[in-house]
């Protein structure tokens, strides 16, 4: 391509509304420019790009032997409502009717779609496995779109949906996908860690997600520094080393603690360190009968000070729960949040995360506003000490906090270490869950019927874009790994329109570099060399050749890889063979 034929849309200014690296960058090199919250048109530069993920992708999924189909993005609903997720799926699911007053969604995700397709095409056992993929379109009306691409309305998404008669095979497919994945992440030159991932409501279930690594990104993953145990934060287990309650060492004491609310003010006030408060959250577990009755039930929840509720793994525990009122809190302790602490003769449940156990002259709320106990300890008197030893027996000591950094790491290699990651593919056994719902049978080998497993795989087309940029920039623009550069090689000749043999040059080498098969782009605008170095460098082109009459005069051109300073002069007559070195 030649610039004058292939406008590059960059602008100066940093757009106000994008809070990321990536997202300005979007902007300004002219890869997307935003329609409404989330939505987004992508330019002929960026689609570039976009088209190859997706070609790496799909080349990916041909090797694992997945076949391409396309499905519609509206959805009827009734398929939506054979598995109950029309009711389940909040308002992220675009709902609208058609002219004939029938429900229709804008698919976010198309598990109805491609089970219906299977009950309907899949006969026999002999048929199985087997793997449909798509790219396509999702609408997701998320509640908060931002950072451009990365969390957008409507975005590009690779979904695959694997079909089996047993476990086994679906395991078999399922390693052959996180390898395909593991393949893309490495072709695309993203530094990725696969990671173990909430499974979400079907217990049991395995799941994986792949996770761009950069400080902006939404997870918090947490790694082993002795084993390859990888984790999202959301589900990575949190243990503590086994150890003796030690004996009380302070005078128990109620002390006055006026208006300190927070672990954070309380540790201040009291000069004791988070690690020796108890905090106790008051929450109300909801349930629902068989009548389709709510029921609400008080629970404490008891955490150390220096740790966080984890709300996926109370919930996996406890199921749907909400935080309870200031006035629900003071019916069952007489005081609300803030001074409230565990009482002994509750009625109410109680959970107690496993880093309680060990506590000893702990601080914790008096159950009276504006007090606080300090110098507790589970062995105190023989009511509180009772409390202690019904949780062990019943079990109701849980892992219910988020993981830190410096915790031992769940299998007992080494400690665990926090980094920021970006969610790019999710691959998941979904079991049969959709097949049962929508009665994707099959018949087996016995000439019986029987349900279909099933399994899903899904990548964030458009978000890798992103991701990829967010990993790969420097103050002065994109740094394109070569294999998603919209283009692998700039020729800048300098000054081009004032010499008719720097033009003849210029041609001639775009040309050779086409029959090459180098994507290239000729920078044959009439701009100060400077303009065009810094266009350039802000689309991220990977390598960059400056013609000059000097060089001509000498036979040489320079050279300018985009993540080095300095320029290297080198012969012209060794350029095409130099390149293709620097490709490889
Ligand atoms: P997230 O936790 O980021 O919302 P998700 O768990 O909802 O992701 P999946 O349903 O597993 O995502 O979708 C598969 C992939 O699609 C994700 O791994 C991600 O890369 C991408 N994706 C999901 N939601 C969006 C979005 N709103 N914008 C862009 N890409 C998205
Ligand atoms: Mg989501």
């Amino acid at each position: 391509m030649r610039t004058s034929q292939f406008p590059l849309n960059t602008v100066k200014e940093t757009p106000a509304d994008a809070e990321i690296a990536s997202h300005q960058l979007m902007i300004r090199a002219g890869l997307i420019r935003k329609l409404a919250a989330g939505l987004y048109t992508w330019l002929p530069l960026g689609l570039r790009v976009l088209r190859k993920v997706e070609k790496i992708t799909r080349e990916e999924m041909e090797k694992a032997g997945a076949l391409e189909v396309l499905m519609p993005a509206l959805q009827p609903a009734e398929l939506w409502q054979e598995t109950g997720r029309w009711q389940q799926y909040g308002p992220e699911l675009a709902r609208l009717k058609d002219r004939h007053d029938r429900d229709f969604c804008l698919g976010p995700t198309h598990e109805e779609i491609i089970t219906d397709l299977a009950r309907n095409e899949l006969k026999s056992y002999k048929q199985l496995p087997i793997t449909f993929y798509q790219i396509q379109t999702k609408f997701r009306d998320e509640i908060r779109p931002r950072f451009g691409v990365m969390r957008c309305r409507e975005f590009i998404m690779k979904d695959a949906y694997s079909f089996h008669l047993d476990q086994a095979s679906l395991q078999q497919t399922y390693d052959l996908m996180y390898q395909a994945y593991s393949n893309i992440f490495n072709h695309l030159g993203l530094k990725f860690r696969a990671v173990i991932a909430d499974s979400g409501s079907i217990g049991g279930a395995v799941s994986h997600e792949f996770h761009v690594l950069a400080d902006s990104g939404e997870d918090a993953i947490a790694f082993s520094t002795g084993s390859d145990y990888a984790a999202n934060v959301e589900s990575a287990t949190a243990l503590i080393p086994e150890q003796g309650l030690a004996p009380p060492a302070e005078v128990f004491a109620k002390v006055a603690t006026p208006g300190q609310k927070t672990i954070a003010e309380i540790s201040a006030f009291l000069d004791v360190p988070a690690q020796k408060i108890l905090k106790t959250l008051a929450i109300m577990k909801i349930s629902v009968n068989e009548a389709g009755e709510t029921a609400e039930e008080f629970y404490n929840l008891l955490l150390r000070g220096d740790h966080e509720l984890n709300e996926i793994k109370t919930r996996k525990l406890l199921g749907d729960f909400r935080f309870a009122t200031d006035e629900e809190i003071i019916q069952h302790h007489g005081c609300g949040a803030g001074f409230i602490g565990p009482k002994t003769d509750a009625k109410h449940g109680v959970i107690f995360d496993h880093s309680v156990k060990y506590l000893s002259d702990f601080v914790c709320g008096a159950n009276e506003v504006d007090f606080h106990l300090r110098g507790c300890n589970w062995s105190a008197d023989p009511k509180t000490q009772a409390f202690y030893e019904k949780a062990l027996a019943e079990n109701t000591f849980q892992d219910i906090r988020n993981v830190v950094a410096g915790d031992l790491s769940p299998d007992g290699q080494g400690e665990i270490t926090l980094a920021r990651g970006i969610e790019v593919g999710h691959i998941f056994q979904l079991g049969t869950k959709y097949s049962t719902a929508m009665k994707a049978g099959i018949i087996n080998e016995e000439g019986k019927s029987q349900i279909m497993i099933m399994g899903c795989y899904g990548i964030g087309i458009s978000r890798i874009v992103a991701a990829a940029i967010e990993q790969n920039h420097d103050s002065r623009g994109i740094i394109w790994p070569t294999k998603l550069a919209p283009f692998q090689v700039a020729i800048c000749p300098m000054n081009m329109h004032k010499s008719e043999r720097l033009k003849v040059a210029a041609e001639q080498l775009y040309q050779d570099l086409l029959a090459a098969g180098i994507d290239v782009l000729l920078d044959d605008r009439k701009v100060r060399a400077g303009f065009m170095f810094s266009d350039m460098e802000l689309i991220g082109i990977p390598h960059c050749i400056i013609l000059s009459d000097r060089g001509l005069d000498a036979g040489t051109f320079e050279y300018k890889a985009r993540e080095t300073k300095d320029n290297i002069e080198c012969p012209l007559t060794e350029l095409i063979s130099f390149i293709q070195e620097k490709l490889h």
